[in-house]
C-alpha cells in the first residue's frame, strides 16, 4: 500500500437483485443450494468489479456471500442454537430475536475461508476481509451457558484468530474486526473488550483493522443518533486504550456525522480509515464534500496513515447510490493527494 490516500470501503455493498432483496438489510437469498453458490461468487465478481471501476485501492467482496455481518458467522459454529430464540436488547437500543448458546462454543471448520480465497483469485489488489468482533458477537445473543459476556467473548476471540490466521494464509492483506459494540459499552470494553479483540488478532502477521461506528442508516440507529446530542464523543472514552493496542487500522465515521474531528489525536500513530461517505443518506456527496472531510481528519491523522473509507457497510442502498458514493469517494481522495504531492 504505497499510494497517498488508498481507498476502501468499511465493508457491505449492496446485492444484486436476483441474488437479494435490493435495498433491504440482512434480506433473505433469493437462490437456493448450487445456484445460491454460483450466484454468490458472481455476486463477489460483479462487487469487485464495481469497487475497481470507481478507483477503490483496497477492495473486499462487498460481503456478497453474508446475509447478516455477525450472524452469518456465528451460524457455521457449534454451541448455539439458532432454533431457540430469546428475546434481548441489542446495544441497549432495540429488541431482537435471537439464538441461544447452549453449550461450548467451538468452529469446526472455516467460514469464510473458501470465500477469501476466490476473491484473492480475481485481482492483485490489496484485499480486506470483515469478521464480527468479540463483543459485538455476544451482544448479538442469549448466553445460557458461560452466563458471563466477558467469558463468551474470550471463547469468541479464540475462534475468531482461528479464522483470522487462515483468512491470513490464504492472502487477505487486511483482517477487520466490526465493532459496533465498541460505541456502546465503555467500560467493558476498557476492562477486557480490547484485550479479547487482542487475542483475535494474536500471532498475524497482516494487517489488522477495527471497525467502529454509529450504525447502518435503519431507524433504530438513526433515532439512537438524535439522543446523542451535538456532539458525539463515545470515540474519547476507548480510544486512548485503542491508541495503545495492537491493532493496525481503526475505521470510524466521520462524514455528516457529530464526531469531534480532535478525537483523532487520541489515536494519533494509528492508521485510520476515516469515512467521508455518510451511508445514511441517499444524497450523493460531491467530490469537494468528502476532499473537506479529509482535510479535516488530516490535521489530526499523519497522511501517510490516511485511508478514506465509508463510514459504514452500504448494503441497504441501492447499487447505483452506492456506486455513485464510491466515486466521490475516490475523486475527494484524489483531490487531496494532488494538493498533498503538490
Ligand atoms: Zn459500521
Amino acid at each position: 500500500m504505497k499510494k497517498l490516500l488508498p481507498t476502501s470501503t468499511a465493508g457491505s455493498l449492496p446485492k444484486p437483485s436476483w441474488l437479494a432483496q435490493p435495498e433491504t438489510l440482512w434480506s433473505p437469498w433469493k437462490l437456493q443450494d448450487e445456484e445460491l453458490v454460483d450466484g454468490k461468487q458472481d455476486a463477489l465478481r460483479l462487487s469487485l468489479q464495481e469497487q475497481q471501476q470507481a478507483g477503490i485501492d483496497i477492495v473486499s467482496d462487498g460481503e456478497q456471500t453474508r446475509q447478516h455481518f455477525v450472524t452469518t458467522f456465528i451460524e457455521h459454529l457449534d454451541g448455539v442454537d439458532f432454533e431457540k430464540r430469546e428475546t434481548v436488547r441489542i446495544r441497549n437500543r432495540y429488541d431482537a430475536s435471537v439464538p441461544t448458546v447452549f453449550g461450548p462454543v467451538s468452529r469446526q471448520k472455516s467460514v469464510f475461508v473458501e470465500d477469501a480465497r476466490f476473491l484473492r483469485q480475481q485481482t492483485q489488489q490489496p484485499i480486506k476481509w470483515a469478521l464480527p468482533g468479540p463483543m459485538t458477537m455476544i451482544d448479538t445473543l442469549y448466553d445460557a451457558h458461560y452466563k458471563s459476556r466477558e467469558k463468551l467473548a474470550w471463547e469468541f476471540a479464540k475462534i475468531l484468530n482461528q479464522e483470522a490466521r487462515e483468512l491470513e494464509a490464504a492472502g487477505v492483506d487486511i483482517i477487520q474486526f466490526d465493532e459496533p459494540a465498541f460505541n456502546v459499552f465503555f467500560d467493558e470494553v476498557n476492562d477486557w473488550g480490547i484485550a479479547t479483540l487482542e487475542r483475535a488478532i494474536e500471532g498475524l502477521k497482516c494487517e489488522t483493522a477495527i471497525h467502529i461506528c454509529y450504525g447502518y442508516g435503519i431507524k433504530a440507529n438513526t433515532d439512537w443518533k438524535k439522543t446523542l446530542g451535538s456532539e458525539w464523543r463515545q470515540y474519547e472514552e476507548i480510544f486512548p486504550k485503542l491508541q495503545k493496542s495492537n491493532i493496525d487500522i481503526i475505521s470510524l465515521e466521520c462524514q455528516n456525522s457529530r464526531v469531534p474531528m480532535e478525537l483523532l489525536e487520541l489515536i494519533r500513530g494509528k492508521k485510520v480509515m476515516v469515512g467521508a461517505i455518510d451511508v445514511a443518506s441517499n444524497t450523493i456527496e460531491t467530490p469537494e464534500e468528502v476532499a473537506n472531510t479529509l482535510r479535516k481528519a488530516l490535521q489530526y491523522v499523519d497522511a501517510d496513515k490516511l485511508c478514506p473509507c465509508t463510514n459504514c457497510g452500504m448494503a441497504p442502498l441501492s447499487r447505483r447510490v452506492a456506486n455513485a458514493k464510491l466515486n466521490a469517494l475516490s475523486a475527494g481522495a484524489d483531490i487531496v493527494r494532488r494538493e498533498l504531492l503538490g
